[in-house]
C-alpha cells in the first residue's frame, strides 16, 4: 500500500472497528481500518460509497447526516457557522470581488456575502440546493471542474469549508481551484483536523464516536496540506489553526464520553474559553485548519 498524497510506503494502521456512519450515534456493521501516513502524516480509509458522486447529489447523503434536506431546516443547522467562517476569512475581501463558495449546501455563508460581493458562484452537488440557489440568483454548478470554462482565472475569492475531507481526489481538487482562481486571486479552504487534544485524552471513544467517519474519506494535517497546495500548482502557501470547540466541549466529552456540543458549566468563564482556543489555535494543536492559498 502506497499513500495517495506524497507515495511513501510508510503506512501504519492507526485505527480498526467501527466508524460512524452518517450522523452522530449511527456507525458501520463492519470493522474499518484507519490508516496513516508515517511521512505525510494524512489518515484514511478505503470503506468508500460505491459511488461518491452520485451519493453527494441524492438527498439520502444529507438525510443520513441531518435527517432531511429541507432548506429551512439546512439553514437553522448552518446559518451559526458563519461567524466561524468569517473568522477565518475576514470580511474585508469579498467587497466588489467574484466570489465561489465550494461545497455551499443551500448557500448559508454566500447569503451573507451577497451584498457585497459582485457576482456569486455557488458549487454544490445537491439539486435541490442548486435549484434554490439558482432562484436567488447565483450562477450554480455541481462541481468546480464545471464552472471552469465560464471563469477559468477569473475568480477572485474561492472559499470551501468541510468539503475537501470529502473528496477522492483531494489534489484534483485544490488543481480545479487552483484553475478558477484570478492571477491575484486568494483560496480559502477549511478541514477539521485530527484534534489531537480530544485524541489524547479520548483516544478510540473519540475517534470512534465523531472523528472517523464514512463520509470523511480523509482526516488532513498541515504537512500534507501544503504539500498537497503544492502538488496543485499553488506557490503561496499558508496554514492557519483555529479552535472551533471550546472547553465547555471537552468537559462534556469527558463526563458523558460522547458529543454533547457545548453544555454550560458554571465554572467555565467566556475568558478561559477563549484562552483555551487561542492557546491551541497558537500551539497548532487546534481542531480545524485553514489553508490561505495564491497562484
Ligand atoms: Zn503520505
Amino acid at each position: 500500500m502506497k499513500c495517495k498524497i506524497c507515495n511513501s510506503k510508510n503506512i501504519k494502521i492507526v485505527y480498526c472497528g467501527k466508524i460512524r456512519k452518517g450522523g452522530l450515534g449511527k456507525y458501520t456493521k463492519q470493522d474499518v481500518s484507519m490508516y496513516q501516513c508515517q511521512e505525510c502524516q494524512v489518515i484514511w480509509h478505503e470503506q468508500t460509497e460505491k459511488n461518491v458522486e452520485d451519493y453527494y447529489e441524492s438527498s439520502a447523503y444529507r438525510k443520513s447526516l441531518e435527517g432531511g434536506s429541507e432548506i429551512d431546516k439546512f439553514y437553522e443547522l448552518h446559518d451559526k457557522e458563519t461567524m466561524a467562517k468569517f473568522t477565518y476569512t475576514g470580511t474585508e475581501c469579498f467587497r466588489h470581488k467574484i466570489v465561489a463558495d465550494i461545497g455551499c449546501g443551500g448557500g448559508a455563508f454566500l447569503d451573507f456575502l451577497k451584498g457585497v460581493a459582485k457576482e456569486i458562484i455557488a458549487i454544490e452537488p445537491s439539486v435541490q440546493y442548486r435549484e434554490i440557489m439558482e432562484q436567488k440568483g447565483y450562477y450554480t454548478y455541481p462541481y468546480a471542474i464545471e464552472a471552469i470554462k465560464k471563469w477559468k482565472d477569473k475568480i477572485e475569492v474561492i472559499t470551501s469549508f468541510d468539503v475537501i475531507e470529502h473528496v477522492e481526489k483531494p489534489v484534483q481538487f485544490l488543481n480545479e481551484i487552483n484553475q478558477l482562481l484570478a492571477n491575484d486571486g486568494k483560496a480559502i479552504i477549511g478541514t477539521p483536523s485530527d484534534a489531537p487534544v480530544m485524541r489524547a485524552v479520548l483516544g478510540e471513544i473519540y475517534e470512534k464516536r465523531l472523528l472517523f467517519s464514512t463520509q470523511h474519506l480523509w482526516v488532513f494535517a498541515e504537512k500534507n496540506l501544503k504539500l498537497m497546495a503544492r502538488q496543485a500548482g499553488f506557490t503561496k502557501i499558508e496554514v492557519r489553526h483555529f479552535q472551533r470547540y471550546g472547553l465547555n466541549n471537552l468537559i462534556g466529552w469527558l463526563k458523558e464520553q460522547r458529543a454533547c456540543g457545548e453544555q454550560n458549566y458554571f465554572f467555565v468563564t467566556n475568558t478561559m474559553n477563549e484562552v483555551w482556543k487561542a492557546e491551541l489555535s497558537e500551539k497548532g494543536i487546534a481542531d480545524y485548519i485553514v489553508l490561505y492559498l495564491e497562484k
